[in-house]
């Protein structure tokens, strides 16, 4: 009667506590290193087990405390990683009553005054056993000052004592602390490891369980050994018969690992009635809305993570088929219903009536399924059309800043006017040419026949192939042409123009063209700028965009979404927006 509790329930986490370190589940790592330390006589004075709750960290704690303290069976036994639990420090420390082997919970003796007494009980030899022991529980909970008195023990630690720390939060604990503790981190226990260690407890129990019914336990208890053990516990409690998957996901109010893969499996194949009606069985069983779209993020990481290259190896071997099947969607496939899953958690969590809220996130999520992908709507546009989503603009090396400065460039200081002339980069220019504008001052007599400019666009490109970006830049955003003929431009300016750039550009286009150039303002209409003509030219290209049907099926998708620049497939840059 002793392994039940009041309320009928066998006390499992109790009873299967591990003896010996063999016995410790999912900890193998921990064990080799210690067990190294033994054999090397390489004991620290302090050391700190960090995991989550109930991967058992007190547990190791204990065992660590009887191994150093056992003497054998014949009393003369050294500290070590196997102890016998038959000797009486190993009793007592079993049954928590032994004098040199103090628990204490941190979590309610956080002052400084618990740890005086700790120092003042260290100055005190053992009484009976090898080595005096205290295990401080949750010790990141200890008060500052609490931890400097303890740094002060650590600093200088008698021979004859031993501190073992257990956090879940190692983060909290000072680093001068951390840094005199040998640090051994306990890890989640994997779910197959888990279920593993329960279907041997069944079986030892006289539990009838069905496999799915134990993976589903070992798979709600994230790694956590003493949780497994007590939802198997209650599972026992509740059922008499055979425990099922069903019975499993009744208790835990989650869905069967099998529910949420059917439904996501329907989902993202666009198949919406089939996913709702997983969900409405899932639902029928007792699995929490919440918890469905919860086990459906799950699955969409699992199946991401081998989408990506990563292995199965967490998995359970029921889940490995199928999470595999879903991995071959595609990271973007996946990322996405990720990003909508994610979502639709926060709104099932929120929504008055949960239910309705995740079949909304599964219709949604079916309808998403149909569309293509971005990279599929960039290889769709390039077949169907492969001319169509070129830039407009020509491909100047564009440079116009978006808040041209206030004031016009000077004469091109020296270095400007000493780099780069005569390395045009610009397109030809429509006319025929016989050779490119050369335009040093002491350019040879015979580049007289250069090029003229016939559109504003092409003064800006000659502003650019000569070195002038800057005035390029001016040109483009500020002129409008009114009227051009050879030598003479009449143009009117934007607001916020330099009053020097009529009389720059006519100094320069001088220069590069070697002919005579007069700038006039005028008072007739302007066209547009540059800038604005390739704004417009862009704004097309997107609204043109926008008709196609494919577009059109992503912003009945998408509300809100726009086109933020149209490239050529493969390509990566845009040029900055205006
Ligand atoms: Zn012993």
């Amino acid at each position: 009667m002793s392994e039940q509790n009041p309320n009928g329930y066998r006390v499992l986490a109790r009873k299967y506590r591990p003896d010996r370190f063999s016995e410790l589940i999912g900890q193998e790592a921990l064990v080799r290193t210690l067990g190294n330390a033994l054999t090397l006589g390489r004991l620290a004075h302090a050391f700190v087990l960090t995991g989550v709750r109930g991967v058992g960290k007190t547990s190791t704690a204990r065992l660590l405390a009887r191994g150093l303290n056992c003497i054998g069976e014949d009393g003369n036994g050294e500290a070590t990683l196997e102890p016998c639990g038959t000797c009486e420090p190993c009793q007592a420390i079993g049954a928590g009553r032994h004098v040199d082997v103090l628990e204490i919970d941190a979590a309610s003796h956080t002052g400084v005054d618990d740890a005086r007494e700790i120092i003042e009980g260290v100055g005190y030899r053992p009484v009976s056993a090898r080595f005096k022991i205290y295990i401080i529980d949750e010790v990141h909970m200890m008060s500052k000052s609490a931890f400097n008195a303890l740094l002060k023990t650590l600093e200088e630690p008698p021979d004859n004592v031993k501190f073992i720390f257990a956090t879940t939060e190692i983060r909290k604990v000072p680093v001068t602390i951390l840094s005199r503790c040998q640090r051994f981190d306990l890890r989640r226990v994997p779910a197959d490891e888990l279920a593993g260690h329960l279907t041997r407890i069944c079986e030892r129990e006289n539990i009838n369980a069905e496999a799915e019914a134990v993976t589903a336990i070992a798979r709600a208890a994230e790694g956590s050994v003493r949780d497994a053990l007590s939802l198997l516990d209650q599972a026992a409690a509740m059922t008499a018969d055979k425990l099922s998957p069903d019975s499993i996901a009744d208790m835990l109010g989650r869905p069967g690992r099998q529910d949420s893969i059917t439904i996501l499996g329907a989902a993202l194949k666009g198949d919406a009635a089939g996913a709702l009606a997983a969900l409405a069985s899932a639902m029928a069983n007792g699995a929490e809305p919440e918890m469905v779209i919860a086990d459906l993020l799950d699955l969409v990481h699992r199946a991401s993570l081998k989408a990506a290259g990563g292995s199965l190896e967490a998995l359970l071997e029921v889940e490995k088929a199928p999470v595999s099947e879903l991995a071959e969607l595609g990271i973007a496939r996946l990322g996405r219903a990720w990003q909508m899953l994610l979502k639709g958690h926060g709104e099932v969590t929120s929504a008055p009536q949960p239910g309705a809220a995740a079949e909304m996130l599964v219709i949604r999520l079916a309808h998403l399924a149909n569309m293509p992908t971005p990279g599929e709507i960039v290889r769709k546009l390039a077949d169907s059309a492969p001319a169509a989503p070129q830039q407009t603009a020509p491909a100047t090396p564009d440079a116009s800043p978006a808040d041209p400065p206030a004031t016009p460039p000077a004469d091109p200081p020296p270095a400007m006017m000493a780099a780069g002339h005569g390395e045009p980069t610009a397109p030809v220019p429509p006319q025929p040419v016989t050779a490119p504008p050369v335009a040093t001052p002491d350019a040879a007599p015979e580049t007289r026949a250069a090029a003229q400019p016939t559109t504003l666009l092409d003064i800006s490109e000659l502003a650019d192939a000569h070195d002038e970006p800057l005035l390029a830049a001016l040109i483009r955003t500020h002129v409008r042409l009114v009227r051009m003929q050879p030598g003479l431009l009449e143009i009117n300016l934007t607001d916020g123009a330099p009053e020097t750039l009529p009389g720059d550009m006519a100094r320069q286009l001088t220069r590069w063209t070697d002919t005579r150039w007069m700038v006039s303002l005028s008072d007739g209409a302007g066209g547009r700028t540059i800038s604005e003509e390739r704004q417009a030219a862009r704004q097309k290209q997107r609204d043109d965009l926008a008709e196609t049907p494919v577009i059109k099926s992503i912003f009945e998708t998408f509300p809100g979404a726009e086109i933020e620049s149209v490239r050529p497939a493969g390509q990566q840059d845009e040029e900055p927006s205006q």
